[in-house]
Formats: C-alpha cells, sequence, structure tokens
C-alpha cells in the first residue's frame, strides 16, 4: 500500500490531539498514527487509542455549538478551525411525542441529523477525516459512497480548497448524484454495486500517492467522527444516557462508534454509569447483520442489496460482526424492514414531527414501530431515534405513495366538490 503521505513530512506537535495510536480491535497490537487501517499483525480494523486525562462537562459546553465542542476526544488538533455556521453537528434532539402516541411508546427522542450543511450525519465522520487528511499532507480527498458520503466529501472539500474525487454506484439516486456533481468536478459513477465502488476505491488507494480515502486509508479516523452523535445525545439529555437507542446499519461503523462514545463518557465520568440497548436497523433487502442476528450466528454472509435504502446498502459491512455483538451484549437486536414499511416510515414520521427523512430515517422508524410489535423494545423506557439523513435526497422513494389529493380548476365549486372543505 502507497502512503498518504507524499513527502513524509514530520507530523506537527498534537496533530491529532489526544490520540495516541492505532490499536487493532482484534489483536491490540498498536501501530503509529498514519494512514493505515488494517492491522499488520492480524489484518483487523485499526482503531484510535487515546489517553484522554481530564476532561469536565464545563469544558465542552464552553466549546463551540458543533461536533468540535468534543475536540479533546477526537483525533483533531486542539487549534482545529471551527467556524459556527458550517461545521456539522450539535444538531435538534426532539422530543417525538406524536410519533409516541402512535408508536405506543412513552418517551421518545429523534436526534436530527437531517440538518447537518449536506442534510445527513456523514458531515460529522467527512470533518474527522479532512482533519486527519489536512495534517497527513494528502492532495486528493476521495470516497467510495453510496451517495451522502459523496455529498459531504465533495462539499468538505470545496471548502477546504482541496481536489476531490468521489466514486458512486451508477445506479444511485439522482438527487445524491447532483448533491455531489454540484461541488466537484469529479464524480465518478461506477457500474457495480457499493461494494465493487468500495473494491475499487481500496484499489485506488493502493495505487495513487497522495490520496485520502475517507472511509479506507483513513478510515480510523472518520469513523470517530460518528461518536459525537453519541456524546451529543447525552449532552443534549442533560448529561444521561437513554435506555435504549435504535440506530440505521449500513457498515455498522456509526452503531458501533455510538457505542462506544457512550462508553467514553461513562469512563470519563461525564455521565453515571447505567445499562442501556443499542438496536440496529436494517433494510430486509440488504439486512445481513439482521439475518445473522436471527440465526444467531457470529459470521455475516455478504448478500447482494435490493432495497430503495440505498443509503443503507452495503452487503459486506465492515463493522457487521462488531455490530452483532454490541447488540445482543446490551439485550438489543437487529431488525429489518420491507421496501413498503420503509415508505410507511417515512410518511409517518412526516405527518407525525414534521421531519422529512430519507429511506434510511425510514428504515430507522418502521424498525422502531416492528421492535415495540414485536415486545423486543420497552416501549416504557426513554428510547432515541436517529434520523440520519434528509427525505430531499430520495424523494422518488415515496413521490409514488403521497401527492395532490385533487387537481381542480381554480372555482369553489369544484374544491367543494373534493371533500376536503
Ligand atoms: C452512511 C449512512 C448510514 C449508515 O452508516 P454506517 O456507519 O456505514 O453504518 C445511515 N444513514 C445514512 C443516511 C447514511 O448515509
Ligand atoms: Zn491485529
Amino acid at each position: 500500500m502507497s502512503a498518504v503521505v507524499v513527502e513524509k513530512p514530520a507530523l506537527r506537535e498534537g496533530a491529532f490531539g489526544n490520540a495516541q495510536a492505532l490499536s487493532c480491535r482484534e489483536c491490540g497490537h498498536q501501530v503509529e498514527l498514519g494512514p493505515h487501517y488494517a492491522c499488520p499483525e492480524c489484518f483487523g480494523p485499526l482503531e484510535i487509542a487515546y489517553e484522554f486525562g481530564t476532561v469536565t462537562r464545563e469544558q465542552i459546553e464552553a466549546g463551540p455549538r458543533n461536533i468540535w465542542r468534543y475536540k479533546a476526544l477526537l483525533p483533531v488538533p486542539d487549534d482545529i478551525e471551527s467556524s459556527p455556521n458550517t461545521e456539522p453537528g450539535f444538531t435538534r434532539l426532539l422530543k417525538a411525542d406524536n410519533l409516541a402516541a402512535e408508536l405506543g411508546i412513552t418517551n421518545l427522542w429523534v436526534k436530527d441529523d437531517s440538518t447537518n450543511p449536506t442534510n445527513s450525519f456523514k458531515d460529522r465522520v467527512v470533518a474527522c477525516a479532512l482533519s486527519a487528511a489536512r495534517e497527513l499532507g494528502a492532495k486528493v480527498f476521495a470516497c467510495p459512497s453510496t451517495g451522502n458520503l459523496a455529498n459531504a466529501v465533495a462539499a468538505a472539500g470545496a471548502r477546504a480548497g482541496i481536489k476531490t474525487v468521489v466514486f458512486i454506484p451508477s445506479n444511485l439516486e439522482q438527487p445524491k448524484q447532483v448533491n455531489s456533481a454540484v461541488f466537484t468536478e469529479s464524480l465518478v459513477a461506477v457500474n457495480g454495486n457499493y461494494d465493487d465502488v468500495n473494491k475499487l476505491a481500496s484499489e485506488i488507494a493502493g495505487e495513487e500517492e497522495g490520496w485520502a480515502f475517507v472511509n479506507v486509508n483513513v478510515r480510523p479516523f472518520y469513523a470517530e467522527g460518528s461518536k459525537t452523535l453519541g456524546y451529543e445525545i447525552a449532552e443534549q439529555l442533560g448529561w444521561r444516557l437513554p435506555d435504549q437507542i435504535v440506530i440505521p446499519v449500513a457498515s455498522g461503523s456509526q452503531l458501533t462508534k455510538v457505542h462506544k462514545a457512550f462508553q467514553e463518557l461513562i469512563k470519563l465520568g461525564l455521565v453515571e454509569d447505567k445499562p442501556y440497548k443499542v438496536f440496529g436497523a436494517q433494510a430486509e433487502g440488504c439486512s445481513p447483520v439482521s439475518v445473522a442476528y436471527k440465526a444467531g450466528v457470529d459470521a455475516i454472509r455478504p448478500v447482494k442489496p435490493d432495497t430503495i435504502a440505498k443509503s443503507l446498502a452495503i452487503g459486506n459491512p465492515a463493522d457487521g460482526i462488531y455490530v452483532l455483538d454490541i447488540c445482543k451484549q446490551t439485550g438489543g437486536a437487529v431488525e429489518d424492514v420491507t421496501d413498503d414499511e420503509i415508505r410507511a416510515g417515512i410518511v409517518q414520521l412526516a405527518r407525525t414531527e414534521g421531519i422529512f427523512t430519507e429511506t434510511a430515517g425510514g428504515t430507522t422508524v418502521a424498525v422502531l414501530k416492528k421492535l415495540v410489535e414485536t415486545g423486543q423494545l420497552d416501549p416504557t423506557l426513554e428510547t432515541v431515534a436517529i434520523n440520519t439523513g434528509h427525505g430531499l435526497k430520495t424523494l422518488d422513494a415515496v413521490s409514488g405513495s403521497v401527492g395532490p389529493a385533487a387537481t381542480i380548476d381554480p372555482t369553489y365549486a369544484a374544491f367543494a366538490a373534493t371533500g376536503l372543505a
């Protein structure tokens, strides 16, 4: 594998904040911080290891209203630039009483990440990857993507003035293609599914010097960005953990990192230690983790995705086994829903809470409903569901199920005849 670092400049002091090393999730072997993602001993995934020292609530609360308020807990330098209006994070945590009533839940919150700069939670992970790419001296900022990641990489790269190249499956929703192409001249549509695109990206990362692929060779840095969802939820609940949380699963990175964030907050004494259950949400048409969960097996068999939830359509999820482990260990579950249930979930969230979510959020809401109906989730406990993206990017998913109630001539009589008065 070639390096991201072009001329191997010395990393500046504190380039990665409190991060100390890359540590193998499987065997614990440690590697120096850099553009590495696989353990040289066992090929297990590398994760960031930290020495945090003391981090206080007051210190965090004094920070900006974006993800950098948690910079002490991320692999970023202390002097990271933070402009208040352009950074992701500190999105709203909404009390969802109307949806709760329909689902028969007493205490429900929606963490709404559709309001990030490019309207998905991917802006969080990209901000962390961009910081690492800059510190490593990368000249190209790139990614394979199911759509939202490409949007976030292209926009962040444009703003930072770094060349971007983003790769997507050629069958991707048109709005997600436009949402990338508007920011970059180098959107590459690949004939194949996400797993094919991902394989191609790994190959390019091995061939090209100075390319930072956010979710390939700087993946350990990228992945840490998802922790901020967990930190924010705890802080916005008044420095408390919820009892149950429902999270959509594509590669599984987000779910594992929200859990990691909760564990860090407990270890740092920032929240009280208490049990919580983690639930994973998948689409039936791409449910390798849910299938393994239900079969009670530890191995995940890759699938060929076929679902409207394209942002979740990863057939061979890198962090799938860890998702299984976390959901089982915490007493949660992994569940999946059909495309029709996903459409219904989108409309239900819209009509109860005024939030237009994309197919991933439709999946989460529909899974939440199914978990209650099947008795897997306790409706009397405090529950958080994460809305990870915006419905304007997946209009086609619901354009067949919602539309004008009537098309009429501009007369009162015509209106009265519709029965809508
Ligand atoms: C990428 C994505 C996810 C899942 O993320 P993973 O960390 O790969 O599991 C969920 N929702 C949306 C909208 C996404 O774009
Ligand atoms: Zn290892």
